[in-house]
């Protein structure tokens, strides 16, 4: 078996983060920098602005929107069929927002972010300092996300103008509405990262019911998930970092490791960096890794 230098590995979850971010960086400043987003009071009605240039709500070019969505959800789907759920664990908005969440959780409440934690436990003025970033990322995280979803559907000049220059009350309805939206982002954001979590992947989300749906059709020996490495089950000495590491509580370690609605594993990877890090101490790899051919192995 290769051999490894000893260290805490966090190979997948250092670029999943990188990923998670990259990809909510480019969810809200695709309005804000006029990539593309729907204008629906423009000057002459309803128009779509593509880079900076402003188009009618008609054919052709609505086919600049039409056209990517469909690509995105086909390449979606076939990433299930041959990755599984990985679109959950790497690149879902809300899967992203409620991990990161954890660690505003952990500073305010209680969370399962250990460098949060440790951080907190350096000295009370550690713990006060990060319980008011906490407190401040609370309350301005949100707004930041209701803005920015507001600016696919009106001008983001106007969302600012209405928002923070216009005396709330005398905006009319559009400032009424922003306001209204900017408030119940902030309580199902709280309500989400605090209570709902991955119980709305689990229980509600209509995108995993379809994922599961494409990974069953495909066959089970060819979608990729953690497995243990070919004759490497001897040599599991039982530690359960794996399961500890796994933020939707499976067993990697299991021979039909579920990849279905209820409890689907997202392929994060973060059970293998675990093991990585376990075996490291033993200067070995780990005994855990993403395969899609089990041949020989769990
Ligand atoms: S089993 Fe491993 S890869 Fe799957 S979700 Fe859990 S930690 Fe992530
Ligand atoms: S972390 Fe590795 S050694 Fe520990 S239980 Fe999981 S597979 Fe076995």
């Amino acid at each position: 078996m290769a051999k490894r230098a000893f260290g805490v590995s966090r190979q997948f979850h250092v670029l999943r983060r990188i990923t998670q971010v990259v990809l909510l960086l480019l969810w809200v400043l695709l309005p804000w920098l006029d990539i593309v987003r729907i204008e629906i009071q423009g000057t002459h009605g309803p128009g779509i602005i593509y880079f900076g240039h402003s188009y009618p709500m008609d054919f052709p070019y609505v086919l600049g929107l039409i056209i990517p969505f469909v690509v995105l959800i086909w390449g979606i789907a076939l990433l299930t069929y041959f990755k599984g759920r990985v679109f959950c664990g790497w690149a879902c908005p809300y899967g992203s927002c409620v991990e990161l969440f954890d660690g505003l959780r952990t500073a305010v409440w209680r969370g399962s972010n250990r460098k949060v934690a440790a951080w907190m436990r350096r000295s009370s003025l550690h713990k006060w300092l990060l319980r008011l970033l906490a407190g401040l990322t609370l309350a301005l995280a949100p707004v930041v996300l209701a803005l920015s979803l507001a600016a696919y559907l009106v001008a983001p000049r106007q969302i600012l103008q209405e928002v923070f220059a216009t005396p709330w009350g005398r905006g009319g309805m559009i400032q009424t509405t922003l306001l209204t939206w900017v408030a119940l982002t902030i309580l199902i954001s709280w309500l989400a990262g605090f209570a709902v979590r991955f119980h709305f992947c689990r229980m509600v989300c209509i995108y995993g019911m379809g994922q599961a749906m494409v990974v069953s059709a495909a066959p089970g020996n060819q979608i990729l998930r953690p497995r243990f490495l070919p004759d490497a089950t001897d040599s599991c000495g039982g530690c359960q970092a794996c399961l500890r590491a796994c933020f939707v509580d499976l067993d990697p370690r299991a021979k039909h490791l579920v990849l279905g609605f209820s409890a689907g594993c997202f392929n994060c990877g973060d059970c293998v960096d675990a093991c990585r890090t376990v075996q490291g101490h033993k200067n070995e790899t780990s005994l855990l890794s993403f395969r899609s051919s089990p041949r020989g192995s769990r």
